[in-house]
């Protein structure tokens, strides 16, 4: 996910951007996979992690890997990519086997009805038939029933398009009772209809119980994963459908903001600015002139403080420090793509809106820069490609990602005219000028995000100034795209990197002189 900016320090703040004690970054970009790898928001998605879904125990369907940031996620992946190979040539020798010769337990709950269980479940949603909707979940299973009404009334509030539950992989088959029980994961597939560019996949880990051979089948428990990671974003559990008992849904003509009901006041307050930041983004990118799809509106979620945003599509070990993230969600099919295929197929975006320095103490147009900087993420998203020849993300620089984001948010004026300009020209005074454009682990160096969005926001604002809006709409796309940095600068700008290095740099000391 891309992580959102940090705040940008009050007015008047002492010292670099020292965010606000305790203070967290305004928002931060979870951009996308790659996230910046960073404190800030780490891309929960894009992937962050491989994305291999968990495993169920047991029979996994191929790789799929999402790859996300990390060494260790990578190494994790490769690791369940191998023992699953080895898992998935095992299996497919015992399907190959003689009826006969499969044992009775391998067999006793047959694929077929898992599917047809999750193709009636998939009716009885799209028919609107609560009462079959919730059929299947055993009712002896304590708040199972009332946990899956609530589900099956959220989903009925969403414009929901291309939705179904389908089977990805499922476990070894217990003995339990008199009868078996396995684990199953389950996509939940959809797309939400006049905003989403394609279907995306939200995974769910059932407990199913077959009492015995000829008995229906019964799920004795949904939701996510129960060893899962601490800090993942691979099966976008919980969704906001799945933690809140009742939503509350405030659309406008480009944004769908899916709040908690206890929300729906603020939800009311801020849908116009949302609205306004992502008609703001979606004049820019066609004034950008690049003819790459992006999507016609936007899905976010507003929250009640940082514990809440880093528990949305995500699970996060540390509270995040972002005052609002955009998480990449994968297309749909994506345990079984190849390495051409897209990694992202939608970003949603959480704000939250007790956030002080945006919200609370905040001004319109704080929570404007702030919509607009996320949904800036979001808008760029689905152009996020793998790198070439590999399942992983291509790396991209944070600088441009969270450049561009800032450019964005700061509704494409100059970009002297930050509220970021002061602290980080106190930064400058304290330690010289940079020597090269933030990148890396140096990107989260304490003390010194907001000075680096803002060192990202100015690089952004030169290639505008010294090459045009459009050259720079270009340098971004193509750089989503996967393709190298140099090698974008060499062809859209005709520079090499380092040379385009130089340049900003010298430009940087003229204008904070
Ligand atoms: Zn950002």
């Amino acid at each position: 996910m891309t992580e959102g900016p940090p705040p940008v320090p009050p007015p008047g703040h002492p010292g670099p951007y020292a965010p606000p004690p305790a203070g967290p970054p305004a928002h931060s970009p979870l951009v996308g996979p790659y996230g910046p790898p960073a404190p800030y928001g780490l891309p929960p998605y894009p992937p962050p992690g491989p994305y291999a879904p968990p495993p169920a125990p047991g029979r996994r369907s191929r790789r799929g890997l999402w790859i996300g940031l990390g060494a260790a996620a990578l190494a994790l992946a490769l690791c369940a990519v191998g023992s699953l190979v080895g898992l998935k040539l095992y299996l497919d020798e015992r399907n190959n086997a003689s009826a006969a010769a499969l044992d009775d337990t391998y067999n006793a709950i047959r694929q077929e009805k898992i599917e047809a269980l999750l193709a009636a479940h998939t009716t009885a949603l799209t028919k609107r038939d609560e009462k079959a909707f919730v059929a299947p979940f055993d009712p002896t299973t304590k708040g199972l029933v009332a946990e899956q009404t609530s589900l099956y009334r959220n989903l009925s509030k969403l414009p929901l398009a291309d939705v179904r539950f389908t089977y990805l992989t499922k476990g070894d088959i217990r003995p339990v009772g008199g009868g078996h029980e396995v684990d199953v994961t389950v996509a939940f597939v959809h797309r939400f209809d006049g905003f989403d560019l394609g279907p995306v996949e939200e995974w769910y880990r059932w407990t199913i119980v077959q009492t015995d051979r000829e008995a229906p089948l019964k799920v004795t428990r949904a939701g996510g994963f129960p060893e899962e990671r601490k800090r993942d974003a691979i099966t976008h559990y919980p969704a906001p459908w799945d933690k809140w008992r009742s939503i509350h849904v405030e659309r406008t003509p480009h944004t769908l903001l899916i709040i908690d009901s206890s929300l729906r006041a603020a939800a009311q307050r801020y849908a116009p600015t949302a609205e306004q930041a992502a008609v703001a983004d979606l004049a820019a990118w066609r004034a950008g002139g690049v003819s790459a799809k992006v999507p016609p509106g936007f899905v976010i979620s507003l929250v009640k403080g940082r514990t809440e945003l880093g528990s949305l599509y995500r699970t996060t070990k540390e509270t995040p420090t972002e005052s609002g993230v955009a998480i990449p969600v994968p297309p749909e099919g994506v345990l079984h793509s190849d390495k051409k295929s897209p990694v992202v197929g939608a970003t949603r975006v959480v704000i939250d809106v007790r956030d002080a320095y945006h919200f609370t103490r905040g001004t319109r147009e704080r929570q404007l820069n702030l919509f607009r900087h996320e949904i800036g993420h979001a808008l760029v998203g689905n152009l996020t490609a793998r790198a070439p020849g590999s399942y992983r993300v291509g790396e991209q620089e944070t600088w441009l990602v969270e450049g561009f984001a800032e450019y964005l948010g700061h509704g494409r004026k100059p970009w002297l005219t930050s509220e970021r300009t002061a602290d980080s020209r106190a930064v400058i005074r304290e330690i010289g000028l940079p020597r090269s454009l933030p990148n890396g682990p140096a990107w989260d160096l304490e003390g010194r995000v907001g000075y680096h969005y803002w060192l990202g926001h100015s690089a952004i604002g030169y290639l505008v100034e010294r090459y045009g809006e459009q050259k720079m709409f270009q340098l971004v796309a193509e750089h989503y795209c996967s393709r190298k940095i140099g090698e974008v600068t060499q062809d859209v700008l005709g520079v090499s990197y380092e040379e385009f290095e130089k340049a900003w740099l010298a430009y940087l000391k003229t204008e904070v002189r």
